[in-house]
């Protein structure tokens, strides 16, 4: 059925049909030919922008058959593609093609999932997703939570229904800046970037941060950790919240997170875990132990556009007592007239986090993660692991590489041309160089790699969340790095 009005906007049913057809015609030969495609072009924002032009607003209207090609066109001659094989570069992962179908049934039918009443059956597609996750990752599936775009609003979300429970609902009128005690969080060196948005937009101040050294092995320093408290106490502060880290972004290291929360525990704080990128791997029955006392987390962000192979959106927010959520986020202006339903049951997801209308994200979640089961995320995220130890012990093992870490999926390690005498090689020489090679590699588009700083080391860094990386990608990949690294270096 199409509008009766002639508007320059609708599409007739045959129209749609044939377009839509030759459309997902050019996805599944996309997806079918990725790995012959550069990962990148590597092209120069100027290029790029002289191939669109700059005409203005078009007045008129134009066909929409040359202008859905055109896009498919630019799209895939011009793109970085995170699904190639060799795409290990930041925590980016390969989108699940069930996923992409997915989005687009979510468009289709476009509920707005911001009230039940609005989004009937995708609201409860929405809490058993959530369900779900709890499950997956091992906590209680009474946790609730929402969707949210990605591991930052996971975390902001969190982060503020955290400091509601802990300052008090009254500082939602009063506001901070009549409290007499400045508010502090804890959180480790290692800890994303997103708590600096966090402390300023919610208005502590990133001073409101107390960035706590991490031990030998990178992870929060629980003495250093409980001193601070201790001082913050005594002078007169008020210790709000510890964050831990389940899987630091340039390394993958989990902090002793039951330490963390006998802490929070002793000191009545919020317990957030940051699982944006490493908590899928709780799920894996030989990496559980490092995740024991997430259990115990007041919150947790977890971040399905990553691990779980999600196509970019879908960011997660758990909660261990939902009504924090409602307490932060809910209102009731007398222009919305949602209640609870036929019969009680219904939860209106505005009142669960910052967004008011919102998309369906959780069906492409909810249809992958029933399309391969736990036992298959269990079997794709150990080869990840493996794959990544793998890429450790060839650069260990290979005279012009050095290794330098590897915990979870993550591993990095460097260039260090062997051929060059050692000892006129400072580590400042090896940062330039492996700085100029990482240029290189991004721009050539035969591997995508990014970068860490590691104990004062520049590294190049593979993060595999890649169902499409193979053994022999990991292979080609270190011959494709050392002959690079030999180009620069002679
Ligand atoms: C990726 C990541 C984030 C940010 O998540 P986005 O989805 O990029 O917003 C936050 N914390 C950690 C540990 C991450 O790995």
């Amino acid at each position: 059925m199409s509008s009766q009005r002639e508007v320059p906007i609708d599409l007739h049913a045959e129209e749609f049909r044939k377009i839509g057809y030759s459309l997902v015609d050019s996805i599944a030969d996309l997806l079918n030919s990725m790995e012959t495609r550069p990962v990148t072009p590597g092209e120069s924002p100027r290029h790029l922008q002289e191939l669109l032009g700059n005409a203005p607003l078009p007045e008129n209207g134009s066909n929409v058959e040359d202008l859905v090609q055109k896009s498919i066109d630019l799209m895939i001659d011009h793109s970085l593609f995170n699904g190639h094989p060799k795409f290990l570069g930041y925590i980016t992962s390969s989108p699940a093609p069930l996923g992409i179908l997915a989005d687009l049934l979510a468009a289709g039918v476009n509920p707005n999932v911001g009230g039940h009443i609005l989004s009937p059956i995708a609201t409860e597609i929405e809490k058993q997703t959530i369900r779900w996750l709890a499950e997956f990752i091992g906590v209680s599936p009474d946790y609730g939570g929402i969707l949210v775009s990605g591991g930052n609003m996971a975390n902001l979300t969190a982060f503020v229904a955290g400091r509601t429970a802990k300052a008090g609902k009254e500082s939602k009128k009063t506001g901070l800046s009549q409290k007499d005690n400045p508010l502090i969080v804890y959180c480790s060196k290692a800890t994303h970037t997103w708590i600096d948005k966090a402390a300023d937009l919610f208005g502590m101040g990133t001073n409101a941060i107390r960035w706590i050294a991490t031990d030998d092995s990178n992870r929060i320093d629980l003495d250093i950790l409980e001193e601070t408290i201790k001082k913050d106490l005594s002078a007169g502060g008020h210790p709000i919240m510890v964050i831990g880290t389940a899987g630091d972004v340039s390394t993958g290291v989990v902090d002793d997170l039951k330490g963390i929360g006998a802490i929070c525990e002793k000191y009545d704080l919020w317990f957030h875990v940051d699982g944006a990128y490493g908590i899928p791997a709780a799920t894996v029955p030989e990496l559980k132990h490092q995740f024991v006392g997430i259990e115990k987390a007041d919150s947790i962000a977890m971040d399905p556009h990553k691990w779980l192979y999600s196509p970019l959106e879908a960011g997660c927010t758990l909660v261990k007592d939902p009504k924090h959520l409602l307490d932060t986020y809910s209102s009731h202006p007398e222009y919305y007239k949602f209640d609870t339903g036929l019969d009680g049951f219904a939860q209106n997801y505005y009142e669960y986090g910052f967004q008011n209308s919102r998309g369906f994200r959780a069906l492409k979640v909810w249809m992958v993660l029933q399309q391969v089961g736990r036992i298959g995320y269990e079997n794709m995220i150990r080869e990840d692991v493996k794959l990544a130890q793998l890429l450790y012990d060839l650069a260990d093992q290979h005279p012009e590489l050095e290794a330098i870490s590897h915990h979870l999926s993550i591993t990095t390690f460097r260039y260090v041309a062997a051929d060059l005498d050692p000892d006129k090689l400072s580590d400042e020489d090896l940062n330039d160089l492996n700085k100029a090679l990482l240029n290189k590699l991004q721009n050539t588009g035969e591997v995508f790699v990014s970068n860490a700083v590691v104990q004062g080391k520049y590294s190049l860094r593979a993060c595999i969340v890649n169902f499409r990386t193979s053994e022999q990608d990991i292979r080609e990949i270190i011959e494709i790095i050392v002959r690079n690294g030999r180009e620069l270096s002679t």
